[in-house]
């Protein structure tokens, strides 16, 4: 669905009382006339209508059959492992999402699955990791921090004569960018906590699928688990799709607007970004996402963790925090803070370098923005002359 009137209007309004907004549910259960005779929900694990009014959008917003929403990104995640059972295996991107990453190794590698890691940026290794065995291809693009992008539609034929499924980790991108489904994957997942949420104030994960047969089998997970989005995230993850479209405009502009400007300043000596011609798979982003997002890294000169130390604690708009997505700026050091858990030496073969750092670009006037960013650069080479001053001595 790319059109906005569409989407706002596929936000239902209440048929009971005629309410605007969504309203919240805020309850455990539901009277029921006769045993087993009720208004479609009996208990509110199995099902509330704040939740379910969440569902219907992601599902029309992935142009899938079938919406489920979680309680975090990652059991949303959780969710989709446990269509598998011991002895499958899994192909994976390899600079997958921390959390993903400790979840397939130290909880379902325990269970008897198994997980080959690869570029997937290259469809071929995807196509050479693939045993009989295998029944999930999991990608994320953009990855996150270094925006490597793979080729949905191609792996998504890799999956098919296959007979696996492929799911793809939309978070970066979001609906508003990018709907695999219709480049042929079968599973969506998000941690809405980032653009869908869009403000930084909740943790919440959703899945979307093609077949409706499927989306039963993880709507039967989701019960039998538990793992449920409660009332009032899910009012507030419907209130933040609401604005998706227009937010993930103003998203890339800023982004393409500080990519640039990254680009062309001294001190910098990587910058990955999709909507930069410079990046490897520019055009392939350019043919399956209708904008490049909102997240910019990059690496300095100098690669040094002192380096990055200086210049993300001398930014005022850029905030120094994990996560990503929302109307304000923020910045962070993946190898002090999200990727402080993985070996020095596969962190940095994996792009992730000392002074690596991760703009999530957000809502504020983009030179505002590159004037906060000027600043901190001065912080970096204050410190370098500092560096020369006393190696001198
Ligand atoms: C944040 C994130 C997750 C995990 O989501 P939570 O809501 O934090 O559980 C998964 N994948 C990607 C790409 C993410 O950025």
């Amino acid at each position: 669905m790319s059109n906005a009137t569409q989407l706002i209007h596929s936000i239902p309004t209440d048929p009971l009382t005629g309410s605007l907004a969504v309203p919240i549910y805020q309850t455990s259960t539901f009277v029921q006339e006769s045993p087993g005779v009720n208004k479609g929900y009996d208990y509110a694990r199995s099902g509330n209508p704040t939740r379910a009014a969440l569902e219907k959008v992601i599902a029309q917003l992935e142009a899938g059959t079938t919406g489920i929403a979680f309680g975090s990104g990652l059991a949303a995640i959780d969710a989709v492992l446990k269509l598998l059972k011991a002895g499958d295996e899994i192909v994976a991107v390899d600079d997958i999402y921390g959390g993903a990453f400790r979840l397939f190794t130290h909880v379902y590698e325990k269970f008897g699955i198994t997980v080959h890691y690869t570029d997937t940026t290259d469809a071929t290794n995807v196509f050479n990791a693939i045993t009989p065995k295998t029944k999930l291809i999991w990608i994320e693009t953009p990855t996150n921090p270094t925006l490597k992008i793979s080729d949905i539609k191609a792996i998504a034929k890799i999956a098919k004569a296959h007979a696996c499924w492929l799911c793809v980790d939309n978070t970066f991108a979001s609906p508003a960018l990018q709907q695999p489904l219709l480049l042929g994957a079968d599973i969506v997942i998000h941690s809405a906590t980032k653009y869908l949420g869009g403000h930084s104030d909740l943790i919440a994960g959703l899945v979307v699928t093609k077949d409706e047969v499927l989306g039963a089998k993880i709507k039967f997970i989701q019960n039998a688990s538990g793992a449920i989005l409660s009332p009032f995230d899910s009012f507030l993850v419907i209130r933040g799709i609401e604005t998706l479209h227009l937010r993930v405009q103003q998203h890339c502009s800023n982004a393409q607007a500080v990519a640039e400007f990254l680009a062309t300043h001294p001190l910098v000596e990587n910058v990955y970004y999709p909507g930069l011609t410079s990046h490897t798979n520019h055009n392939i982003a350019a043919s399956q996402a209708k904008g490049f997002g909102g997240i910019v890294s990059f690496t300095l000169k100098n690669d040094t963790e002192a380096a990055a130390v200086a210049f993300v604690t001398n930014t005022q708009y850029f905030k120094l925090a994990e996560s990503l997505g929302g109307v304000k700026s923020l910045l962070c050091h993946p190898a002090q803070m999200t990727h402080k858990s993985i070996p020095v030496e596969k962190r940095r073969s994996a792009g992730v370098t000392d002074s690596l750092i991760r703009l999530s670009v957000g809502l504020e006037d983009a030179a505002d923005l590159i004037n906060d960013l000027k600043h901190a650069f001065k912080a970096v080479a204050t410190l370098e002359s500092a560096i020369k001053q006393t190696t001198n001595i």
